[in-house]
Protein backbone atom coordinates (compact mmCIF):
# COMPACT_ATOMS: atom_id res chain seq x y z
CA UNK A 1 0.00 0.00 0.00
CA UNK A 2 1.12 3.02 -0.84
CA UNK A 3 1.77 5.71 2.27
CA UNK A 4 2.49 9.28 3.62
CA UNK A 5 3.86 9.08 7.14
CA UNK A 6 5.63 6.20 8.34
CA UNK A 7 5.27 4.14 11.65
CA UNK A 8 7.95 4.11 13.60
CA UNK A 9 9.56 0.65 13.57
CA UNK A 10 9.17 -1.67 10.28
CA UNK A 11 10.85 -5.53 10.23
CA UNK A 12 12.92 -4.58 7.29
CA UNK A 13 13.56 -1.10 5.04
CA UNK A 14 14.39 -1.47 1.44
CA UNK A 15 15.84 2.13 0.08
CA UNK A 16 15.17 2.20 -3.73
CA UNK A 17 11.67 0.90 -5.25
CA UNK A 18 13.65 0.28 -8.42
CA UNK A 19 13.27 -2.90 -10.23
CA UNK A 20 15.59 -4.30 -7.96
CA UNK A 21 14.29 -2.96 -4.66
CA UNK A 22 10.57 -3.39 -5.98
CA UNK A 23 11.38 -6.89 -7.13
CA UNK A 24 12.98 -7.84 -3.38
CA UNK A 25 10.26 -6.52 -1.44
CA UNK A 26 7.74 -8.45 -3.77
CA UNK A 27 9.52 -11.73 -3.36
CA UNK A 28 10.20 -11.54 0.08
CA UNK A 29 6.60 -10.35 0.97
CA UNK A 30 5.08 -13.38 -1.48
CA UNK A 31 8.07 -15.79 0.68
CA UNK A 32 7.01 -14.56 4.51
CA UNK A 33 3.23 -13.53 3.65
CA UNK A 34 2.26 -13.11 7.34
CA UNK A 35 0.17 -9.90 7.89
CA UNK A 36 2.17 -9.37 11.16
CA UNK A 37 5.35 -8.74 8.95
CA UNK A 38 6.26 -5.33 7.47
CA UNK A 39 8.56 -3.98 5.05
CA UNK A 40 8.60 -0.30 4.49
CA UNK A 41 10.31 0.67 0.86
CA UNK A 42 11.58 4.07 0.84
CA UNK A 43 11.73 5.71 -3.04
CA UNK A 44 12.72 9.15 -4.26
CA UNK A 45 10.23 8.90 -7.17
CA UNK A 46 6.89 8.66 -6.94
CA UNK A 47 5.28 5.88 -9.74
CA UNK A 48 1.69 6.87 -10.56
CA UNK A 49 3.21 10.78 -11.60
CA UNK A 50 6.23 10.26 -13.92
CA UNK A 51 7.43 6.98 -13.84
CA UNK A 52 10.29 7.33 -16.44
CA UNK A 53 11.71 9.84 -14.02
CA UNK A 54 12.76 6.68 -12.06
CA UNK A 55 16.08 5.30 -13.28
CA UNK A 56 15.27 1.90 -13.51
CA UNK A 57 11.69 2.30 -14.89
CA UNK A 58 12.82 4.89 -18.05
CA UNK A 59 12.57 4.34 -21.71
CA UNK A 60 14.84 0.93 -22.04
CA UNK A 61 13.57 -3.01 -22.15
CA UNK A 62 15.29 -5.48 -20.53
CA UNK A 63 15.99 -9.11 -21.28
CA UNK A 64 15.14 -11.44 -19.20
CA UNK A 65 16.51 -14.96 -18.62
CA UNK A 66 14.72 -17.57 -18.65
CA UNK A 67 15.53 -17.99 -15.22
CA UNK A 68 14.96 -14.78 -13.99
CA UNK A 69 11.21 -15.47 -15.49
CA UNK A 70 11.03 -18.52 -13.15
CA UNK A 71 12.11 -16.03 -10.16
CA UNK A 72 8.99 -13.77 -11.31
CA UNK A 73 6.77 -17.03 -11.25
CA UNK A 74 7.83 -17.80 -7.89
CA UNK A 75 6.46 -14.24 -6.97
CA UNK A 76 3.65 -14.64 -8.31
CA UNK A 77 4.06 -12.09 -11.23
CA UNK A 78 4.30 -13.86 -14.04
CA UNK A 79 1.01 -13.99 -14.77
CA UNK A 80 0.99 -10.30 -15.73
CA UNK A 81 3.97 -9.84 -16.66
CA UNK A 82 3.90 -12.83 -19.56
CA UNK A 83 1.28 -10.56 -21.58
CA UNK A 84 4.15 -7.81 -21.23
CA UNK A 85 7.01 -9.92 -22.67
CA UNK A 86 8.35 -10.73 -25.91
CA UNK A 87 10.02 -14.06 -26.06
CA UNK A 88 13.53 -14.71 -27.10
CA UNK A 89 13.33 -18.27 -29.57
CA UNK A 90 16.68 -17.93 -30.66
CA UNK A 91 19.66 -15.74 -29.85
CA UNK A 92 22.26 -14.74 -32.39
CA UNK A 93 26.24 -13.68 -31.29
CA UNK A 94 28.48 -12.35 -34.37
CA UNK A 95 31.55 -10.85 -34.90
CA UNK A 96 31.07 -7.74 -37.32
CA UNK A 97 33.24 -8.25 -40.67
CA UNK A 98 34.90 -11.59 -39.09
CA UNK A 99 33.91 -15.80 -39.45
CA UNK A 100 32.69 -17.09 -36.33
CA UNK A 101 29.09 -16.80 -34.86
CA UNK A 102 27.10 -18.65 -31.96
CA UNK A 103 23.45 -18.90 -32.79
CA UNK A 104 21.14 -20.79 -29.71
CA UNK A 105 17.85 -21.86 -29.87
CA UNK A 106 14.87 -22.69 -27.84
CA UNK A 107 14.24 -26.00 -29.07
CA UNK A 108 17.82 -27.37 -29.03
CA UNK A 109 17.53 -26.24 -24.82
CA UNK A 110 13.61 -27.64 -24.79
CA UNK A 111 12.55 -24.21 -23.10
CA UNK A 112 9.90 -21.82 -24.24
CA UNK A 113 11.81 -19.26 -24.28
CA UNK A 114 15.43 -18.37 -24.05
CA UNK A 115 14.53 -15.11 -22.60
CA UNK A 116 11.69 -12.06 -22.66
CA UNK A 117 12.20 -9.02 -23.19
CA UNK A 118 9.93 -6.16 -21.05
CA UNK A 119 9.84 -2.92 -21.77
CA UNK A 120 11.38 -1.07 -18.46
CA UNK A 121 7.89 0.73 -17.80
CA UNK A 122 5.53 -1.95 -18.04
CA UNK A 123 7.52 -4.16 -15.35
CA UNK A 124 7.83 -0.98 -13.62
CA UNK A 125 3.68 -0.91 -13.62
CA UNK A 126 3.32 -4.62 -12.46
CA UNK A 127 5.68 -3.90 -10.00
CA UNK A 128 4.41 -0.96 -8.45
CA UNK A 129 0.80 -2.08 -8.37
CA UNK A 130 1.74 -5.31 -6.54
CA UNK A 131 3.47 -3.27 -3.85
CA UNK A 132 0.45 -0.96 -3.66
CA UNK A 133 -1.99 -4.46 -3.48
CA UNK A 134 0.11 -6.16 -1.16
CA UNK A 135 -0.15 -5.56 2.80
CA UNK A 136 2.85 -6.27 4.07
CA UNK A 137 4.54 -3.34 1.88
CA UNK A 138 4.59 -0.26 2.65
CA UNK A 139 5.68 2.35 -0.01
CA UNK A 140 6.44 5.70 1.05
CA UNK A 141 7.11 8.15 -1.84
CA UNK A 142 8.50 10.63 -2.92
CA UNK A 143 11.09 9.78 -0.02
CA UNK A 144 14.48 9.83 0.78
CA UNK A 145 16.58 8.95 3.66
CA UNK A 146 19.06 11.94 4.50
CA UNK A 147 21.12 10.27 7.24
CA UNK A 148 21.25 6.24 8.74
CA UNK A 149 23.05 4.72 11.96
CA UNK A 150 23.45 1.65 13.84
CA UNK A 151 21.18 1.20 16.88
CA UNK A 152 21.43 -1.90 18.94
CA UNK A 153 19.84 -4.68 16.87
CA UNK A 154 19.50 -2.52 13.70
CA UNK A 155 19.38 0.95 11.81
CA UNK A 156 18.03 4.02 12.63
CA UNK A 157 17.24 5.70 9.44
CA UNK A 158 16.11 9.74 9.23
CA UNK A 159 13.63 9.95 6.28
CA UNK A 160 12.46 13.20 4.44
CA UNK A 161 8.75 12.81 2.84
CA UNK A 162 6.78 15.53 1.07
CA UNK A 163 8.73 18.00 3.32
CA UNK A 164 8.48 16.33 6.55
CA UNK A 165 11.52 14.73 8.31
CA UNK A 166 10.93 11.39 9.87
CA UNK A 167 12.65 8.92 12.10
CA UNK A 168 12.02 5.13 11.43
CA UNK A 169 13.97 2.03 12.78
CA UNK A 170 14.69 -1.76 11.50
CA UNK A 171 16.24 -5.00 11.77
CA UNK A 172 17.29 -5.13 8.25
CA UNK A 173 17.86 -2.07 5.72
CA UNK A 174 18.46 -3.24 2.12
CA UNK A 175 19.74 -1.16 0.06
CA UNK A 176 19.02 -0.72 -3.44
CA UNK A 177 19.45 2.92 -4.30
CA UNK A 178 21.29 2.43 -7.49
CA UNK A 179 24.54 2.82 -8.43
CA UNK A 180 25.41 6.20 -7.44
CA UNK A 181 24.11 6.10 -3.68
CA UNK A 182 24.39 8.62 -1.35
CA UNK A 183 23.28 6.36 1.40
CA UNK A 184 26.55 4.17 0.53
CA UNK A 185 28.80 6.85 0.42
CA UNK A 186 27.72 8.27 3.64
CA UNK A 187 28.29 4.91 5.45
CA UNK A 188 31.79 5.41 3.77
CA UNK A 189 31.27 1.86 1.63
CA UNK A 190 33.93 2.37 -0.87
CA UNK A 191 33.63 0.90 -4.56
CA UNK A 192 36.08 -0.30 -6.83
CA UNK A 193 35.40 0.96 -10.56
CA UNK A 194 36.90 0.54 -14.17
CA UNK A 195 35.25 3.29 -16.46
CA UNK A 196 35.00 1.29 -19.90
CA UNK A 197 35.33 5.17 -21.88
CA UNK A 198 32.06 3.74 -23.72
CA UNK A 199 28.68 4.93 -23.78
CA UNK A 200 25.59 3.26 -24.79
CA UNK A 201 22.70 4.91 -27.11
CA UNK A 202 19.27 2.94 -26.13
CA UNK A 203 16.59 3.23 -28.49
CA UNK A 204 13.75 1.92 -30.34
CA UNK A 205 14.20 1.48 -34.28
CA UNK A 206 11.72 -0.15 -36.66
CA UNK A 207 13.29 -2.21 -39.38
CA UNK A 208 11.91 -3.85 -42.93
CA UNK A 209 11.92 -7.48 -42.03
CA UNK A 210 10.26 -9.42 -39.14
CA UNK A 211 12.68 -10.21 -36.40
CA UNK A 212 10.99 -13.76 -35.71
CA UNK A 213 11.89 -13.69 -32.08
CA UNK A 214 15.74 -13.36 -32.60
CA UNK A 215 17.67 -11.38 -30.08
CA UNK A 216 20.65 -9.82 -31.50
CA UNK A 217 24.37 -9.05 -30.15
CA UNK A 218 26.85 -7.98 -32.41
CA UNK A 219 30.56 -7.24 -31.71
CA UNK A 220 32.16 -4.28 -33.74
CA UNK A 221 35.53 -2.14 -32.96
CA UNK A 222 33.57 0.33 -30.84
CA UNK A 223 31.79 -2.31 -28.78
CA UNK A 224 28.73 -4.23 -28.48
CA UNK A 225 25.54 -3.42 -30.12
CA UNK A 226 22.41 -5.31 -29.31
CA UNK A 227 19.08 -5.43 -30.91
CA UNK A 228 16.10 -6.68 -28.69
CA UNK A 229 12.68 -8.11 -30.15
CA UNK A 230 10.01 -6.36 -29.31
CA UNK A 231 6.26 -6.63 -30.34
CA UNK A 232 5.23 -4.94 -33.33
CA UNK A 233 2.75 -1.60 -33.04
CA UNK A 234 0.76 -0.70 -36.27
CA UNK A 235 2.38 -3.46 -38.38
CA UNK A 236 6.03 -2.27 -37.97
CA UNK A 237 8.53 -3.78 -37.40
CA UNK A 238 10.49 -3.34 -34.01
CA UNK A 239 13.30 -3.69 -31.35
CA UNK A 240 15.11 -2.02 -28.62
CA UNK A 241 18.36 -0.80 -29.29
CA UNK A 242 21.56 -1.05 -27.30
CA UNK A 243 24.82 0.57 -29.00
CA UNK A 244 28.04 0.99 -27.19
CA UNK A 245 29.69 4.20 -28.59
CA UNK A 246 33.22 5.89 -27.94
CA UNK A 247 33.17 9.07 -25.58
CA UNK A 248 33.37 11.04 -29.17
CA UNK A 249 30.72 8.87 -30.93
CA UNK A 250 28.46 9.46 -27.81
CA UNK A 251 28.35 13.20 -28.00
CA UNK A 252 28.12 13.36 -31.65
CA UNK A 253 25.82 10.85 -33.08
CA UNK A 254 22.59 11.86 -30.64
CA UNK A 255 22.98 15.23 -32.85
CA UNK A 256 23.39 13.48 -36.22
CA UNK A 257 20.42 13.50 -38.48
CA UNK A 258 17.74 10.47 -38.86
CA UNK A 259 19.33 9.60 -42.24
CA UNK A 260 23.02 9.54 -40.92
CA UNK A 261 22.59 8.23 -37.79
CA UNK A 262 20.50 5.26 -39.37
CA UNK A 263 23.32 4.95 -41.98
CA UNK A 264 26.39 4.24 -39.88
CA UNK A 265 23.85 1.83 -37.84
CA UNK A 266 22.73 0.16 -40.82
CA UNK A 267 27.18 -0.07 -41.41
CA UNK A 268 27.48 -1.93 -38.29
CA UNK A 269 24.40 -3.99 -37.75
CA UNK A 270 24.33 -5.32 -40.98
CA UNK A 271 21.09 -5.66 -43.02
CA UNK A 272 19.96 -9.12 -40.99
CA UNK A 273 16.86 -7.30 -40.74
CA UNK A 274 16.65 -5.62 -43.99
CA UNK A 275 16.79 -1.82 -44.21
CA UNK A 276 16.85 -0.04 -40.81
CA UNK A 277 13.74 2.58 -41.28
CA UNK A 278 13.30 4.49 -38.15
CA UNK A 279 15.10 5.41 -34.57
CA UNK A 280 13.26 7.23 -31.64
CA UNK A 281 13.97 9.08 -28.63
CA UNK A 282 17.92 8.62 -27.90
CA UNK A 283 19.49 8.32 -24.26
CA UNK A 284 22.66 7.90 -23.54
CA UNK A 285 24.40 6.02 -20.51
CA UNK A 286 28.08 6.21 -19.51
CA UNK A 287 29.21 2.35 -19.07
CA UNK A 288 31.52 1.68 -16.00
CA UNK A 289 31.95 -1.86 -13.81
CA UNK A 290 31.53 -0.65 -10.32
CA UNK A 291 32.01 -2.69 -7.58
CA UNK A 292 31.29 -2.31 -4.07
CA UNK A 293 34.07 -3.31 -1.68
CA UNK A 294 31.37 -4.59 1.13
CA UNK A 295 28.08 -5.65 0.61
CA UNK A 296 26.79 -6.72 4.27
CA UNK A 297 27.46 -5.31 7.72
CA UNK A 298 25.14 -5.92 10.31
CA UNK A 299 21.65 -4.79 9.59
CA UNK A 300 22.45 -3.69 6.06
CA UNK A 301 22.89 -5.53 3.06
CA UNK A 302 23.66 -3.95 -0.45
CA UNK A 303 21.81 -5.16 -3.37
CA UNK A 304 21.68 -4.55 -7.34
CA UNK A 305 23.38 -1.75 -8.96
CA UNK A 306 24.32 -0.83 -5.52
CA UNK A 307 26.84 -3.70 -4.98
CA UNK A 308 27.63 -4.38 -8.70
CA UNK A 309 26.84 -1.99 -11.96
CA UNK A 310 27.95 -4.25 -15.23
CA UNK A 311 28.50 -3.01 -18.61
CA UNK A 312 24.79 -4.14 -20.72
CA UNK A 313 27.13 -6.62 -22.45
CA UNK A 314 24.38 -9.76 -22.52
CA UNK A 315 21.82 -8.22 -20.44
CA UNK A 316 23.13 -9.44 -17.25
CA UNK A 317 23.10 -6.67 -14.46
CA UNK A 318 19.29 -7.19 -13.55
CA UNK A 319 19.46 -11.00 -14.11
CA UNK A 320 22.14 -11.21 -11.64
CA UNK A 321 20.37 -9.32 -8.75
CA UNK A 322 17.22 -11.85 -9.05
CA UNK A 323 19.18 -14.20 -8.78
CA UNK A 324 20.70 -12.59 -5.69
CA UNK A 325 16.91 -11.35 -4.14
CA UNK A 326 15.74 -15.41 -4.60
CA UNK A 327 18.70 -16.32 -1.97
CA UNK A 328 18.08 -13.11 0.09
CA UNK A 329 14.94 -14.00 0.17
CA UNK A 330 15.26 -17.59 0.93
CA UNK A 331 17.71 -16.84 3.97
CA UNK A 332 15.21 -14.05 5.52
CA UNK A 333 12.39 -16.16 5.36
CA UNK A 334 13.84 -18.58 6.89
CA UNK A 335 15.44 -16.60 9.72
CA UNK A 336 11.97 -14.94 10.29
CA UNK A 337 10.21 -18.41 10.31
CA UNK A 338 13.10 -19.02 13.28
CA UNK A 339 12.81 -15.94 14.88
CA UNK A 340 16.63 -15.17 14.47
CA UNK A 341 17.16 -11.61 14.30
CA UNK A 342 17.31 -10.72 10.38
CA UNK A 343 20.15 -7.87 9.92
CA UNK A 344 22.71 -10.50 11.98
CA UNK A 345 25.93 -11.06 10.37
CA UNK A 346 25.09 -14.82 10.99
CA UNK A 347 22.51 -14.68 8.40
CA UNK A 348 23.63 -12.39 5.96
CA UNK A 349 27.10 -13.82 5.80
CA UNK A 350 25.01 -17.46 4.52
CA UNK A 351 23.71 -14.98 1.47
CA UNK A 352 26.95 -13.78 0.99
CA UNK A 353 28.67 -17.57 0.96
CA UNK A 354 25.59 -18.25 -1.45
CA UNK A 355 26.20 -16.07 -3.91
CA UNK A 356 29.40 -14.71 -4.28
CA UNK A 357 30.76 -17.21 -7.31
CA UNK A 358 27.73 -16.35 -9.21
CA UNK A 359 28.47 -12.40 -8.94
CA UNK A 360 32.55 -13.11 -9.25
CA UNK A 361 31.79 -15.22 -12.84
CA UNK A 362 28.87 -13.06 -13.86
CA UNK A 363 31.10 -9.55 -13.43
CA UNK A 364 34.09 -11.11 -15.66
CA UNK A 365 32.13 -12.63 -17.86
CA UNK A 366 30.82 -9.18 -18.98
CA UNK A 367 34.34 -7.39 -18.09
CA UNK A 368 36.23 -10.18 -20.10
CA UNK A 369 33.86 -10.33 -23.22
CA UNK A 370 33.55 -5.81 -22.89
CA UNK A 371 37.69 -5.77 -23.00
CA UNK A 372 37.87 -8.74 -25.68
CA UNK A 373 34.88 -7.26 -28.31
CA UNK A 374 35.85 -3.76 -28.29
CA UNK A 375 38.54 -3.48 -30.04
CA UNK A 376 40.65 -3.87 -33.53
CA UNK A 377 43.95 -5.43 -31.79
CA UNK A 378 44.38 -8.62 -34.32
CA UNK A 379 45.29 -10.91 -31.83
CA UNK A 380 42.23 -9.69 -29.56
CA UNK A 381 39.92 -10.30 -32.78
CA UNK A 382 42.12 -14.02 -33.60
CA UNK A 383 40.81 -14.86 -30.53
CA UNK A 384 37.28 -13.81 -30.57
CA UNK A 385 36.90 -15.71 -33.75
CA UNK A 386 38.15 -19.00 -32.10
CA UNK A 387 35.79 -18.00 -29.13
CA UNK A 388 32.98 -17.95 -31.06
CA UNK A 389 33.64 -20.97 -33.19
CA UNK A 390 34.75 -23.09 -30.06
CA UNK A 391 31.46 -21.92 -28.83
CA UNK A 392 29.56 -22.97 -31.45
CA UNK A 393 31.27 -26.08 -31.48
CA UNK A 394 32.16 -27.67 -28.57
CA UNK A 395 29.30 -28.66 -26.38
CA UNK A 396 30.80 -28.29 -23.16
CA UNK A 397 32.02 -24.60 -23.95
CA UNK A 398 28.29 -24.08 -26.16
CA UNK A 399 26.02 -25.11 -22.94
CA UNK A 400 28.22 -23.12 -20.55
CA UNK A 401 27.47 -20.32 -22.55
CA UNK A 402 23.85 -21.09 -22.62
CA UNK A 403 23.30 -21.34 -19.34
CA UNK A 404 25.16 -18.21 -18.56
CA UNK A 405 22.68 -16.35 -21.21
CA UNK A 406 19.37 -18.26 -19.85
CA UNK A 407 20.14 -17.07 -16.37
CA UNK A 408 20.84 -20.72 -15.26
CA UNK A 409 24.64 -21.08 -14.04
CA UNK A 410 25.14 -20.99 -10.39
CA UNK A 411 21.34 -20.50 -9.25
CA UNK A 412 20.18 -21.54 -6.33
C1 LIG B 1 21.73 0.51 -21.27
C2 LIG B 1 21.45 -0.57 -20.28
C3 LIG B 1 20.81 -1.74 -20.68
C4 LIG B 1 20.61 -2.77 -19.77
N1 LIG B 1 20.03 -3.93 -20.20
C5 LIG B 1 19.88 -4.96 -19.33
C6 LIG B 1 19.31 -6.20 -19.77
O1 LIG B 1 18.90 -6.34 -20.91
N2 LIG B 1 19.20 -7.21 -18.85
C7 LIG B 1 19.62 -7.07 -17.56
O2 LIG B 1 19.52 -8.03 -16.77
N3 LIG B 1 20.15 -5.90 -17.12
C8 LIG B 1 20.28 -4.85 -17.97
N4 LIG B 1 20.80 -3.67 -17.52
C9 LIG B 1 21.13 -3.52 -16.09
C10 LIG B 1 19.89 -3.09 -15.28
O3 LIG B 1 19.33 -1.93 -15.85
C11 LIG B 1 20.29 -2.81 -13.84
O4 LIG B 1 20.78 -4.03 -13.31
C12 LIG B 1 19.10 -2.34 -13.01
O5 LIG B 1 18.61 -1.11 -13.47
C13 LIG B 1 19.50 -2.16 -11.56
O6 LIG B 1 18.37 -1.70 -10.85
P1 LIG B 1 18.49 -1.08 -9.39
O7 LIG B 1 17.08 -1.09 -8.88
O8 LIG B 1 19.55 -1.75 -8.63
O9 LIG B 1 19.03 0.41 -9.60
P2 LIG B 1 18.34 1.65 -10.31
O10 LIG B 1 17.73 1.21 -11.58
O11 LIG B 1 19.36 2.74 -10.37
O12 LIG B 1 17.18 2.08 -9.30
C14 LIG B 1 17.46 2.72 -8.07
C15 LIG B 1 16.16 3.22 -7.47
O13 LIG B 1 16.44 3.87 -6.22
C16 LIG B 1 15.81 5.15 -6.17
N5 LIG B 1 16.66 6.00 -5.33
C17 LIG B 1 17.89 6.50 -5.61
N6 LIG B 1 18.37 7.20 -4.56
C18 LIG B 1 17.43 7.12 -3.57
C19 LIG B 1 17.34 7.63 -2.24
N7 LIG B 1 18.32 8.34 -1.68
N8 LIG B 1 16.21 7.35 -1.51
C20 LIG B 1 15.21 6.61 -2.05
N9 LIG B 1 15.25 6.11 -3.32
C21 LIG B 1 16.34 6.35 -4.06
C22 LIG B 1 15.73 5.59 -7.63
O14 LIG B 1 14.69 6.55 -7.84
C23 LIG B 1 15.43 4.27 -8.34
O15 LIG B 1 14.06 3.97 -8.37
C24 LIG B 1 21.02 -2.62 -18.42
C25 LIG B 1 21.65 -1.43 -18.01
C26 LIG B 1 21.86 -0.41 -18.93
C27 LIG B 1 22.55 0.84 -18.47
Amino acid sequence: MQITRPEKHYDLIVVGGGMVGASFSCALAAAIDEEKFSILVIEAVTPDNDLARQSSFDARSTALSYGSGKIFDKMGLWQQLQDAVTLIHQIHVSDKGRLGSVKLSREEHNVDALGYVVQNQDLGHILNSAMEESSIISLLCPASVSSIQAIQNGMSLELVCSEQEFTVDTALVVLADGGKSPVCKQLGIERSVERYDQHALISNIVFEKPHNNIAFERFTDTGPLAVLPLEPIDAKNRGSLVWTLTENEAVEFPNLSEEILLGKLQERFGCRLGKIRAIGEKFVYPLSLSLAKEQIRPGIVLLGNVAHTLHPVAGQGLNLALRDTEVLVDVLSSAWRQSAPLGQMYTLLDYLKRREQDQVQTAQFTHTITQLFSSNNEVKAWLRKFGLIAIELVPRLRRGFAEQAMGLKNRA
